[in-house]
């Protein structure tokens, strides 16, 4: 390959030599690799004799390469390695003709890479363009319309880049407005969020970090609800399959078919989350199911006792009718005897009595079985409600709602936990709970009744329904204690939504016979560590709920 002569060519395939060569482009690197594709000897790096390499010795190139290497290395906002690379390889195509000129566009290159400022983050790097380049710089500003470019650079012209944030953000805020859209009706609250990030965004110069939180945990509550969606899905085709299959067994029996339609009913019309559902199809099912059992077993009882009294019936009447016959026969047989002249006679009517008394024998002999048979199925039958029975109570085993309440139970509990300790795995997003136990609320039973107590409770559940997200779930932990999953959320939020919670229940009172009751509630609160278990999660909150009935109650601690 033909040596290159011009500075500009050399410039470029010394940087070329030292990429190949992976060396880092140093000023005395460069100078050695400048000397070896120009044919000239080495140069000395430092108090060697030999001269500068640059062809013209009044340009003093070590200065101009040098900050220009420095700027090469260093961070800048918006400006790419490649990007620079693209710069450079401009400049050493439309000025390496010329010394003097390629001297001047190397020093303003570094300067404009200069003035582009560093980067603090990651994220920062991909913030506005840089500021427009010195003038006379001969630098394209990739942000900058064409007609706007140093009229110097003209003959550079190609179109401009646009600039990478401006695209990205652009794209965003559209999307994030559609999605603000499409959210309004299902979901207002992320409607909300989703518009005012659309406008913070559009409204911001840089990238900003704390934007791209709010994105990244809008993305997540979107995936979280849309998952949920799925499940609903589920459940309600299963459901309405659940109801149609029950139909059969319904029709003719109208109260339980308009009962059911009006549970249906209220459901659909109701907050419909994935929760409401599994507990109404739960609920359905145990009352398909005892309906079932209990129609089956009525049916079943009620055949066996009617088989039971016709027999009754039929063997009383037969053997009633026997014995009006065997009466009958009998007096018969007692006025032959009576009448009967010889012993010939007499061994007729006994042969007569012997046959009537064995028919009688075996007609009670038969009655006798049947009867035994009868008794023998009533038996079958009392087992086998005894089964259904026991089937009864290990399908109410399996309920996962408190039946006061109406809140998830234990059982409920675990499975809610299992599925956001998941989900909160594969999203990877914040999981939060919170432990309330009610204040003193031996003492409203004391004074009000136990009955008020259960009222309370039952209240207390219905203002944290109200407040909470369709994606949170409510527990009732243990007698006047609940736990609350919050997924998506992290620690500030999940403190301000119990701190809402303690403020909803000073406007909403608990009435017990007009008069108005307030509850009060000590909560811990603590976010889920990375890889935390639910016991240690569970702790760590329940902790901090003693810490707040330690520090007087009605508070919210972190945990
Ligand atoms: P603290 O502020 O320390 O929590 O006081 P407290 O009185 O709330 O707590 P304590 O544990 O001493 O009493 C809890 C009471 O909750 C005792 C129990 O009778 C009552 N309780 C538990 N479950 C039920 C229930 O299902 N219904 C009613 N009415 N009361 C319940
Ligand atoms: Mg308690
Ligand atoms: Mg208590």
């Amino acid at each position: 390959m033909e040596r290159p002569n011009q500075p500009a060519d050399i410039a470029r395939a010394a940087i070329r030599l030292l990429g190949s060569r992976r060396l880092p482009p140093t000023p005395d690197n460069f100078q050695r690799a400048y000397a070896e594709v120009a044919g000239e000897p080495a140069v000395k790096p430092k108090g060697g004799d030999a001269k500068p390499v640059p062809a013209k010795p009044e340009l003093r190139w070590a200065d101009a390469i040098r900050p220009l290497i420095k700027q090469w290395e260093a961070f800048h906002t918006g400006l790419t390695q490649s990007k620079k690379r693209e710069m450079l390889e401009r400049v050493l195509i439309n000025f390496g003709h010329d010394s003097q000129q390629l001297y001047d566009k190397l020093n303003g290159l570094a300067r404009s890479w200069a003035e582009s400022g560093s980067a603090g983050s990651v994220l920062e790097e991909a913030a506005p363009m840089p500021a427009a380049p010195p003038a006379g710089s001969g630098i394209p500003s990739a942000n900058l319309p064409t007609v706007q470019r140093d009229a110097s650079t003209r003959d550079l012209a190609e179109p401009a880049l646009p600039d990478p944030w401006l695209l990205l953000r652009q794209a965003l805020v559209g999307n994030l407005h559609l999605l603000a859209e499409s959210c309004t009706l299902r979901w207002p609250d992320l409607a909300e969020r989703t518009g005012h990030l659309a406008d913070a965004m559009a409204a911001c110069g840089a990238a900003e970090l704390k934007l791209f939180e709010e994105l990244a945990a809008i993305w997540r509550e979107v995936l979280i609800r849309s998952e949920d969606d799925h499940e609903l899905a589920i459940g309600l085709r299963r459901l309405v399959g659940l109801l149609f299959l029950n139909l059969g067994e319904l029709v003719g029996d109208e109260t339980w078919f308009s009962g059911q339609m009006v549970a249906m009913q209220a459901l659909i019309d109701g907050n419909l989350n994935p929760e409401a559902l599994h507990g109404a199809e739960r609920g359905l099912r145990e009352l398909v199911f005892k309906q079932g059992v209990i129609k089956g077993s009525l049916d079943e009882a009620k055949e066996k006792l009617r088989t039971l009294i016709a027999s009754f019936i039929d063997r009383i009447g037969a053997m009633s009718d026997d014995a009006d016959g065997y009466h009958a026969r009998i007096g018969e047989y007692s006025e032959q005897i009576g009448q009967a002249r010889d012993i010939g006679e007499l061994s007729t009517v006994i042969e007569g009595l012997t046959g009537d008394m064995d028919g009688m024998r075996q007609a009670l002999r038969r009655s006798h079985g049947e009867l035994s048979e009868a008794r023998a199925q009533a038996e079958q039958a009392e087992q086998r409600i005894h089964a259904l029975e026991s089937e009864l109570a290990q399908v109410s085993n399996l309920v996962r709602e408190d039946q006061l309440t109406g809140a998830l139970n234990r059982r409920g509990l675990e499975e809610a936990f299992t599925r956001e300790l998941a989900r909160a795995d594969r999203l990877v997003a914040p999981l939060t709970i919170a432990l309330l136990d009610i204040d003193h609320f031996k003492k409203l039973n004391d004074s009000l009744g136990h009955q008020a107590g259960d009222e309370a409770l039952k209240h207390l559940t219905r203002v944290v329904r109200d407040l909470l997200r369709p994606t949170d779930s409510l527990a009732r932990y243990g007698g006047e204690e609940f736990l609350i999953l919050l997924p998506n959320t992290g620690m500030d939020e999940a403190v301000q939504i119990m701190k809402r919670l303690q403020r909803e229940l000073t406007r909403q009172f608990f009435l017990h016979d007009n008069d108005k009751v307030l509850i009060t509630f000590s909560a811990g609160v603590a976010e889920r560590a990375e890889e935390e278990d639910q016991t240690a999660l569970t702790a760590r909150a329940d902790a901090a709920m003693y810490r707040a009935k330690a520090a007087g109650r009605n508070r919210v601690e972190r945990g």
